[in-house]
Formats: structure tokens, C-alpha cells, sequence
């Protein structure tokens, strides 16, 4: 049989938009669908295209509360409603601003993964689906935060939920910023296994994923968090990443993989402060891959998240796709979309090969081999944490 990989998309999905010159634009959507299909990723024999739907009230209102829900579609109405502090939801000016139709934007993302989740669990064709509008991982119950308004994530795990009782359900989050809002919402269930790479929140928003945050009452050991000093580089975060994850899911023994993709962690991301290259993420790809058919029963339901640069993100989720395909990326990028981007995003530097002189980082570590060792050590101290605290607690179960 072959197998199948699954990509979600729509047009529709630009309309996820902040509006003005806040960072999550719905450019980097458009440019990375522009790119998976000019590197004819979406012509492929194993590839199929599915359009997202909006999730509806019941399956949001699992993971919201049926009060935000309702104030979501209040103020999508009429953003001007002066009836509703929109501070309390974590709206309005910054990182949530309102804006007309926002509830039908969100609710399409969200609707994308439960199609994903869907196709996944349902359809024995398919081992992967990648819905790259997906990933808004800081939403919570009744809260938008960090650019979030609905939990995607959060709500595609309910619906499995639905789909299979006692579920056992594996989130790994590679974004930048700690996947807060799933593992708080999950931080009790036993069933929902949350596990979150991402820059030291003493450094970064949303300031939590601590090593402490383990999991309360019967969840108590199925939320594990890794910490990373800044500056940390793709080839230190492989090492601990291949050393960790693939251990932790065999003892876990989930039904499914999810896995938050966000690509904030590339060394130029304005909104963070890491050192990863574009080719740590198609080593991340394959470990994942590996991953999910080792000890995931071969389901693996990927979804999208941050990245703030409009000529990485659309090249480091081509080359996860890329790898979904099994297929090898010339390192030339099409002129078509190098044209495209000259014009759509003249204020970044144009990329003319796929892969980044990732070299820069090690250059500047090896400048700076006291702090280069310092990470490497703390890396290794990471990996004794999680065999030696994390692992066990899971090998009870
Ligand atoms: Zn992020």
C-alpha cells in the first residue's frame, strides 16, 4: 500500500490576519503554499490536498469555554462592541488585536486539524497530514494569547478523543515558545502526553515550561518540558532531541503523534533569540518521521505554528513536507518564487538557495567556545533529567 501524505489548505486561511505590521502575517502561509507547489511538492503521486472546514461550536466548545466561544463571535460581529473588556479574553491592542471575522478564521484553522486528526486516525492511506495553518498552541480556555485565539491543537485532540476511548495521545511542540496552552489544558489527563522544547521562559514569552511543570493529580508525569538557553544550535538541540524524544514515546506507547512545528528558533528570527539552521529542521523531520513509525503506530498528525521571517518559514515547511514525501530538495529555488518574494517581501533579505549557510552559527560558537561547551554540558544535563526523571514516570504507566 502506499503511503499517503496529507496537506491542508485553503486561501481562506489568509484571512487569519492581525491586520497592520504584526509579526504572525498570513504572507508566510501564502508564500509557503506558493513554494510546496513550485517545487512541485503538491504534484506528487502520494500527495492529496484537503480543504479545511470550520470547526463548529461543540467540538470548540470542548476545549473552550461556550462564554469565550460566544465572545469570539460577539466581537468578530462588531470588533467595536464596547459591552465586552476584550483585556480579560486576552484581546485587543498587541499581540491579540480584534478584527472583523476572526471567529471564522480561527474556527477554519482549528476545523483544519480536526480534518487532519480525521484523515489520520480514519484513513489507513494516510500516515501524515500536515495542516501548516495550525500549531496556536498559547490559546487557552477562555484566553487568547500569543497570536491564538482558538486552540487548534487542543481541539484536534478532543476530537480524537472522540474517536477512540482512552486515546493515547503524544504532543510534541518544537516552536520557540513553550506550548503552554496545551499542556495546561491537558495538565491533569494521563492520556495526553505534552512535550515541549523551547528558548528558557525566563527569556522568553510566555515564561512558563519550566522542568518543575511535570503534571498534577493522575497527569502527574505526563507533561515534560525542556528548557533551552538561548543561542542553543540546531546540532546541540538534534543531539538532545534524538536522545530524548524517540525514548520517551516508546515508553509512553501513544496511538498518535502530534507535533507542533513552529520554526521560530531559526538563528534570524526576530522574535527569539536561538541559533537552529534550516537543515536541523530536516534532521528534526526525520527523527520525527522515525518517530511516528517506531512507536506511533505510523500516525502522525503535524501542525504549523511560529516563525517570523516570510523567507524561512515557507523553506523550512517545504523541507518537513519534503521529508513526509521522502523526497530530496534541490538546493536551488525556483526563479518563480525568488521573483515572488522580491516583491512581497522586499524589507527581508531574497534567498536564492533552499538551504542557509547554517555554518554562521557554528562560526559565531566557535568564536565563543566557553559558551558553545557551556550549552553543550547543559544540554547534557537534559538528557540525564529526562532519563532520569521523565523517563521513569512514564515507564510506570
Ligand atoms: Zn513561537
Amino acid at each position: 500500500m502506499v503511503e499517503k501524505v496529507g496537506l491542508i489548505y485553503s486561501e481562506d486561511f489568509l484571512k487569519y490576519d492581525f491586520g497592520g505590521d504584526h509579526p504572525f502575517r498570513p504572507l508566510r502561509l501564502k508564500l509557503t503554499y506558493s513554494l510546496m507547489e513550485k517545487l512541485k511538492l503538491l504534484e506528487n503521486e502520494r500527495l492529496e490536498l484537503f480543504k479545511p472546514r470550520l470547526a463548529t461550536r461543540e467540538e470548540l466548545e470542548r476545549a473552550h469555554s461556550p462564554k469565550y466561544v460566544d465572545i469570539i463571535k460577539k466581537l468578530s460581529i462588531d470588533p467595536s462592541d464596547r459591552t465586552i473588556p476584550p483585556y480579560i479574553y486576552g484581546l485587543g491592542p498587541g499581540d491579540n488585536p480584534i478584527f472583523k471575522g476572526m471567529y471564522e478564521a480561527a474556527a477554519l484553522v482549528s476545523g483544519g486539524s480536526i480534518i487532519a486528526a480525521d484523515k489520520v486516525w480514519n484513513d489507513e492511506e494516510f500516515k501524515v497530514v500536515f495542516n501548516i495553518a495550525g500549531g496556536l498552541h498559547h490559546a487557552g480556555k477562555e484566553k487568547a494569547s500569543g497570536f491564538c485565539i482558538f486552540n487548534d491543537i487542543a481541539v484536534a485532540i478532543h476530537h480524537l478523543k472522540t474517536l477512540k476511548e482512552n486515546i493515547r495521545i503524544a504532543y510534541v511542540d518544537i516552536d520557540c515558545h513553550h506550548g503552554d496552552g496545551v499542556q495546561w489544558l491537558f495538565y491533569e489527563d494521563p492520556n495526553v502526553l505534552t512535550i515541549s522544547y523551547h528558548q528558557d521562559g525566563r527569556f522568553l514569552f510566555p515564561g512558563t515550561g519550566f522542568i518543575n511543570e511535570i503534571g498534577e493529580g493522575e497527569g502527574k508525569g505526563y507533561s515534560i518540558n525542556f528548557p533551552l538557553v538561548p543561542g542553543t544550535n540546531s546540532k546541540t538541540f538534534i543531539k538532545l532531541f534524538r536522545r530524548t524524544t524517540p525514548k520517551l514515546l516508546e515508553a509512553y506507547k501513544p496511538d498518535i503523534l502530534i507535533t507542533q512545528l513552529g520554526v521560530d528558533t531559526y538563528f534570524d528570527d526576530p522574535l527569539t533569540q536561538m541559533g537552529f539552521s534550516l537543515s536541523g529542521y530536516r534532521d528534526i523531520a526525520q527523527t520525527l518521521k522515525t518517530c511516528a513509525r517506531e512507536y506511533c503506530h505510523n500516525k502522525w498528525l503535524a501542525v504549523g505554528g511560529g516563525g517570523y521571517l516570510m523567507t524561512v518559514v515557507p523553506r523550512a515547511w517545504s523541507i518537513f513536507l519534503a521529508k513526509m514525501l521522502d523526497i530530496d530538495l534541490p538546493n536551488e529555488l525556483p526563479d518563480s518564487w525568488i521573483k515572488e518574494v522580491k516583491e512581497k517581501v522586499p524589507y527581508e533579505d531574497t534567498p536564492y538557495l533552499l538551504w542557509d549557510r547554517g555554518e554562521k552559527v557554528a562560526v559565531q560558537m566557535l568564536k565563543n567556545p566557553e559558551i558553545a561547551k557551556k550549552i553543550m554540558e547543559y544540554s547534557n544535563s537534559l538528557v540525564e533529567l529526562s532519563n532520569e526523571k521523565f523517563l521513569p514516570n512514564l515507564n510506570k504507566s
